[in-house]
């Protein structure tokens, strides 16, 4: 089954449970200032689910494009290192505002997999959470779920969308990738490895959580279940990893081409099959690179595929060169991506062309402190030098470090950008105009003019889970 029928199949079994089929929002969320992007299906739905929004439906359905790279669903560090994780997926979903509850939609969610899917239930693991007797009982005692495939998890099982909003405890069912796979069943020391894959997450929302943490009843209990579809395409497809369904094997071979580098297993290679379909996707939403917020985070993610395929060996811009393969695999399903796709590649050329002016030089810095290094830790100094002379973001840094096993002292760069913003309030008394030029001039030293262009305009930088860690204004 082709990743599109699999999307198809799924409105099509919950438009018969009389669900109303929604078209996929924006990854930049409509009105919500405290998330980066749209994370999961449940996103464009927050307001329904809190009561703020009347719909003429009870019950909806989606195929939902999704950003997991900053905030509290930050998925960055593991794409190209896991078999199920990306940066841009799809969330196909069914929704229950205050209609059904539980029982439905766990009969749905078994009836989609074993029925419509004929996924055989051997190969199916359950967990509830902790709490949650009553849902035990319809798995074991309605669906009749094996208990040696199935057990009670504590924060796992507690699915919130971000700091506050929408959340409640929910049930996941993973698939068994069988045992020529590491890992173990979820709960178990190995659950990291990646045999038993999470496929489908079913939320029983009930809360809505304010900012001082409490927990509010929603007006009334509500379903909200995510389903990977790119993992869904793998079990379908008989393959292990995401990144072996057809739509990746097609971006891989186009990034094997721009790059000139053949091995579509190489991490490199997927971190940039992955990387274009975020960084496009953002782009034809509207996000632009820039030096804060969204805009932060997409330049984030473009550098990091440019450095992955300078590793590679690839020469001159061509990350820019994966639009037309991107369109060709996904421009159908998402007209938005194909109208957009020549201001994308645009986008990505000029950052490339951009970005490549310091690459060069702030690798050969970095792996020369590499090679020095005594220990096992970077000194911030270091990290913060080529943060900010080079335009390396911090995670960007972390991630050359985490193939050499090199860990990166974040409280000292902290300090360092501590200490810069200081020195930027202290000059800011000159008015803004003398504190541009104080702080270009206090750097030219040791970086030449050019390079400074970038870090004169940084003004909030984030970590890798997407928290600020500090604002400058220079
Ligand atoms: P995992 O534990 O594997 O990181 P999760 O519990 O964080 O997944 P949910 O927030 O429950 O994921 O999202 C619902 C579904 O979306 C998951 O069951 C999975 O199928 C899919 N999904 C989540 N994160 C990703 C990702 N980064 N890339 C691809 N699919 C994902
Ligand atoms: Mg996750
Ligand atoms: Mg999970
Ligand atoms: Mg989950």
């Amino acid at each position: 089954m082709k990743s599109a029928d699999i999307r198809q199949a799924f409105l099509k079994f919950f438009e018969e449970q009389g669900h109303t089929v929604v078209s996929s929002s924006s990854l930049v969320p409509g009105n919500d200032p405290t998330l980066l992007f749209t994370n999961a299906g449940m996103v464009p739905f927050k307001d329904v689910f809190l009561g703020r929004d009347p719909r003429p439906y009870v019950r909806a359905t989606s195929a939902q494009r999704c950003v997991r790279a900053g905030g509290k669903h930050n998925d960055l560090d593991n794409v190209g290192y896991t078999a199920r994780h990306h940066t841009f997926f799809e969330m196909l979903g069914n929704f229950s505002f205050g209609d059904y509850f539980k029982r439905e939609a766990i009969r749905f969610a078994w009836t989609f997999l074993t029925e419509t899917l004929g996924l055989p239930k051997s190969k199916l693991w359950v967990t509830v959470h902790i709490s949650d007797d009553e849902a035990e009982r319809i798995w074991k005692d309605e669906i009749g779920i094996d208990p040696e495939r199935f057990s009670r998890l504590d924060e796992d099982n507690f699915w919130q969308m971000g700091d506050t909003g929408p959340c409640g405890p929910s049930s996941e069912i993973f698939f068994d990738h069988g045992p020529e796979v590491w890992g173990g069943p979820p709960g178990s020391p190995e659950e990291d490895g990646d045999r038993y894959i999470e496929i489908w997450n079913l939320v029983f929302m009930q809360f809505d959580r304010d900012a001082s943490g409490t927990l509010n009843p929603l007006p009334k209990p509500s379903i909200d279940t995510g389903m990977g579809l790119e993992r869904v395409a793998a079990v379908m497809q008989g393959v292990h990893s995401n990144y072996e369904i057809d739509l990746f094997q097609n971006l891989l071979a186009a990034a094997a081409e721009v790059t000139g580098f053949n091995n579509t297993e190489n991490p490199s290679l997927r971190v940039i099959a992955d990387h274009i379909r975020s960084c496009a996707f953002l782009i034809a939403d509207g996000v632009l690179p820039s030096n804060e917020g969204r805009g932060y985070v997409l330049r984030r993610i473009i550098r990091r595929a440019i450095r992955h395929g300078h590793t590679l060996g690839a020469e001159g811009p061509f990350f820019h060169r994966l639009v037309d393969a991107l369109d060709v695999e996904m421009g159908e399903a998402y007209p938005e991506l194909r109208e957009a796709r020549e201001q994308i590649a645009r986008v990505l050329l000029k950052e490339e062309e951009q970005f490549a002016r310091t690459l060069d030089h702030g690798i050969t810095l970095l792996e020369t402190a590499l090679d020095k290094l005594e220990g096992v830790v970077l000194p911030g100094e270091t990290v913060f030098k080529l943060y900010d002379t080079y335009g390396f973001p911090y995670d960007l840094t972390a991630d050359v470090c985490r193939e050499r096993g090199v860990q990166l002292d974040e409280e000292g760069f902290k300090r360092e950008l501590d200490a810069q913003r200081e020195r930027a309030r202290a000059a800011s008394q000159f008015g803004a105009e003398a504190s541009i030029n104080i702080e270009l001039e206090g750097k030219t030293d040791f970086t030449g003019y050019e390079q400074l262009e970038d870090s004169a305009q940084v003004i909030a930088l984030m970590d890798s889970a997407g928290n600020e860690l500090a604002t400058l204004k220079a």
